[in-house]
């Protein structure tokens, strides 16, 4: 793994705030490291309030920011003294905990501050940041996981056992900083969930996490459980499109509301989905929780929806009772279906939502098979995953993305669309779509992605917005003809 940082780059950028967003985003850039609005970044920075006295405000990524993508205003500025005081309470429930830092940020117009805000507030170095590294998680989700990271590392990581992220694991992590601090400590490994990297500015915390990974990737390579691949199998897809209609049907039923449905039959989904372990490999759960509220705890075996339904529905009334509060069952769906016949198919609201879930659990199917190698892949139990996908504080960031707009989830197929009425049927569909979709907003495309559909094509921006949004790739010759746009 090499550092992104790049001198000239970094030049034009000022503040210590402009340099957290830079280091945030190479983080974001390196899907190994972060996928999806996981991970977060903090700084510390002494500013001057309204009355001109100095304040130390932590600027924390908000929820609902990618990495990748975050800007600026995504981080939330909380008062640090008030924050690094909670983590001295005996006991904060969740709801307090978002009360007590959404009543000290100092913008009105501020995200909500990350469920980690406090841990990052206890972390006594300026800049921090947070990933779910795929080689961390290979080599944590095995029986072995702490004994490895500590051979790995010794002291210049401080080892954290799970707990589920809040006001107990920024107690816990508060604790262990005490207890196990050692002058070359560069960072924190969070078993079966991710690391932490800090430092005394945005280039060291950073760069320290690249080298805490590089260290991780170079140790799986020695155990040659670096280069895993599933065994290989010809990618054939054997199922027919009406049976993936059929299979998207009976998904969608379950759910309760419409879902899209998406095929990644490549070598690595289909020798997955083939391996002759797959049932003890693939019914464990995630590498890291926080995957679980896109893709439930575990992807179906096979295309038997009612009997996966019946499964969930037992490993909620198994783990309910246990709940601090009373929770309340999602839809039985599955987000992740494995079938010998075509590999993985992903599933989501949206086909953005689907590529989601195909990504993290591409990433996922690594992680297992390396662990796998190294030793044997050992998930975390049940009910902490349960615990994850019902916790309010997860939950709330599925609200967060409002009710859904009409014709989400809907597929819509035209025939004869190449000219006249079916074009026309073509058009209005994408600006019913556009219309009633408030987040797609059409931006100017820099280039071209298709040779038939130049900038001056009727519907260029619309095509280069479906582009965008994953919902068509066209053709291997770069074409998209019309008919494909349904
Ligand atoms: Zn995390």
């Amino acid at each position: 793994m090499k550092s992104l940082w790049q001198d000239a780059e970094v030049a034009p950028l000022m503040d210590g705030l402009a340099l957290r967003v830079y280091t945030s985003r190479l983080l974001g850039r390196d899907k190994s490291l972060v996928l999806h609005g996981g991970g977060n970044t903090s700084v510390k920075l002494v500013e001057r309030n309204r009355f001109d006295e100095e304040e130390t405000i932590l600027y924390v990524k908000g929820s609902g920011w990618d990495l990748e993508t975050i800007e600026a205003p995504g981080f939330s500025p909380v008062r640090l003294d008030h924050v690094r005081r909670l983590a001295g309470l005996e006991r904060l429930s969740d709801p307090e905990m978002v009360n007590e830092l959404v009543t000290h940020v100092t913008r009105a117009s501020a995200p909500t501050p990350s469920v980690e805000t406090i841990l990052h507030a206890c972390i006594p170095h300026a800049y921090v940041d947070h990933t779910h590294a795929d080689a961390v998680l290979a080599i944590t989700n095995t029986p072995g996981g702490e004994a490895r990271i500590r051979a790995i590392y010794g002291d210049s990581v401080i080892v954290i056992p799970y707990l589920m992220p809040g006001f107990d694991l920024a107690q816990a992590v508060a604790r262990e900083i005490e207890r196990q601090s050692s002058p070359r400590a560069t960072g924190l490994v969070l078993l079966k969930h991710g690391i932490f990297s800090f430092g005394a500015t945005a280039r060291e915390a950073y760069e320290r996490m690249i080298d805490l990974v590089d260290r991780a990737e170079r140790y799986l390579s020695e155990q040659r459980a670096w280069d895993v691949v599933a065994p290989p199998s010809p990618a054939l897809v054997e199922i027919e499109a009406p049976e993936i209609a059929d299979l998207r049907r009976s998904i969608s039923d379950a759910a309760g509301f419409p879902m899209i449905v998406r095929i990644r039959a490549t070598a690595q989904t289909l020798g997955f989905a083939r391996h002759p372990e797959v049932e003890r490999l693939s019914q464990q759960g995630p590498a890291t929780p926080d995957h679980v509220i896109r893709t439930k705890r575990t992807p179906m075996l096979g295309t038997d929806v009612a009997a996966f339904g019946q499964s969930y529905r037992e490993y909620f009334d198994r783990h309910a009772p246990n709940a601090r509060d009373h929770k309340t069952p999602l839809d039985p769906a599955p987000r992740m279906v494995l079938d010998p016949r075509f590999g993985l198919a992903a599933v989501g609201r949206t086909a953005r939502d689907s590529q989601i879930v195909a990504e993290l659990y591409e990433h996922t199917i690594d992680v297992i098979l390396r662990a796998d190698a190294l030793e044997r892949y050992e998930a975390l139990p049940a009910q902490d995953i349960f615990d994850v996908e019902y916790w309010d504080l997860e939950q709330a960031k599925l609200r967060r993305s409002g009710a859904p707009p009409a014709l989400t989830g809907e597929v819509a197929w035209v025939t004869g669309a190449a000219s006249g009425i079916g074009k026309a049927a073509v058009a209005s569909l994408l600006a019913a779509v556009l219309v009633l979709n408030p987040n797609a907003t059409l931006t100017a495309s820099a280039a071209a992605t298709f040779t038939d559909v130049p900038e001056s094509h009727p519907f260029f921006d619309e095509i280069e917005w479906l582009v965008a949004e994953g919902i068509t790739t066209g053709f291997s010759d770069g074409t998209v003809p019309a008919r494909r746009l349904g």
